[in-house]
């Protein structure tokens, strides 16, 4: 399929990047070849064993048990969704009937969780400098003094967008689903086997997020709703914890949606709050621009995904994550490596020809 946008604005940077590729091919022949990544993983990147054939079951396995355990970001925002559903959280019989004393509850919660995992991480990796540029994929500093950002600051930009609209359409998803629950609107996980269903749909949950993210995410690189709703997150080409939750008022209300899945699958409080927990504190870890979090020499977990942080630079690849590989389906897939770098910007060229062609 391998969708390419024509809207003028949109192509804006991609044309910026030919130019740089340009340069780059220059530097073939005979300069030094200009880094491109201060940091990068083993290429290619590989997507999940789950759909390679034959199946191997024993890569599917280890995959699985790696993607959580010993430690990983979805482990840690789990035991923080089970903390605030125990100790954070209104109860059932509150939530029955609207109030909101109680939303207002939820809101403080989860504005100070946006801000702990958030800019704790920002502190930690840009203020602070615990790691410096180790596991840092792009070393350009964040924007200041550039008018597509509001306050005119990349930094500042994102935390508003993320914190006014964000936080808020979070909060509105966690209050309306717990007070469905509550009422018996949506089906309940209960039953002999609930502890398992539990388990299993909390396990279902990132799978599930691969599967509708890829689709809301082409849906968003539509033309019209790009310019729209989601230029305001590819402000930023480089990333930042912050800039994973920077969205468009309307690009949260149908990423956030995601949650809604809870009035066809059982549901229970506990996975309404991971649910949404997720999607807003992983969209920070995944954008941290930094492969991982180091313990001395040792990555002791890993965070932002090279494959995103090419989309954020290059723009009309990498839709997906690498769960479902809906990317090499559809032609749109950058493993990072030269080779499929040159084939990404000749699929690109056909594209900006063909749209001079047809005006
Ligand atoms: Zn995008
Ligand atoms: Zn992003």
């Amino acid at each position: 399929m391998g969708h390419f946008c024509t809207n003028i604005d949109y192509q804006t940077p991609s044309v910026l990047n030919m130019q740089n590729t340009g340069n780059h091919q220059q530097s073939n022949q005979g300069k030094a070849k200009p880094k491109t990544w201060n940091y990068h993983p083993q290429l290619p990147v590989t997507v999940s064993p789950l759909f390679i054939t034959p199946l191997k079951i024993g890569a599917i396995i280890k995959w699985f048990f790696l993607s959580w355990f010993p430690i990983s970001e979805r482990l840690i925002i789990l035991c923080i969704s089970v903390l605030c559903w125990m100790s954070f959280s209104p109860s059932v019989e509150q939530t029955q009937t609207f109030e909101w004393s109680w939303v207002l509850q939820i809101y403080l919660r989860n504005l100070l969780l946006m801000i702990m995992v958030t800019g704790g991480l920002h502190c930690y990796l840009y203020v602070f400098r615990k790691q410096g540029d180790e596991l840092q994929y792009d070393t350009k500093p964040f924007a200041q003094n550039k008018s597509s950002f509001t306050f005119n600051n990349q930094v500042w930009d994102n935390i508003f967008w993320s914190c006014a609209s964000g936080v808020t359409i979070w909060t509105a998803y966690e209050a309306l689903m717990l007070w469905n629950f509550s009422n018996g609107y949506s089906p309940q996980v209960a039953g002999p086997f609930s502890t398992l269903w539990l388990i299993g749909i909390i396990f279902f949950i990132p799978i599930w997020e691969t599967f509708y993210f890829y689709l809301i995410h082409r849906l968003l690189h539509v033309p019209v709703l790009y310019k729209f709703a989601h230029s305001l997150h590819h402000r930023n080409t480089n990333v930042g914890p912050w800039s994973g939750f920077s969205m468009h008022p309307f690009e949260h209300l149908i990423y956030l949606a995601s949650v809604l899945i809870h009035f066809l699958i059982p549901s229970h409080p506990l996975l309404i709050i991971f649910h949404l927990q997720f999607y807003a504190l992983s969209a920070a870890t995944t954008h941290t621009g930094f492969a991982g979090l180091l313990a001395g020499d040792k990555k002791w977990i890993d965070l932002g995904t090279f494959h995103h942080q090419l989309h954020h630079r290059y723009f009309e690849c990498n839709f997906g994550a690498l769960e479902i590989p809906w990317d090499k389906w559809f032609g749109s897939f950058h493993d990072g490596t030269d080779a499929s770098h040159q084939a990404f910007m000749q699929r690109r060229r056909e594209q900006v020809r063909a749209a001079h062609k047809s005006r």
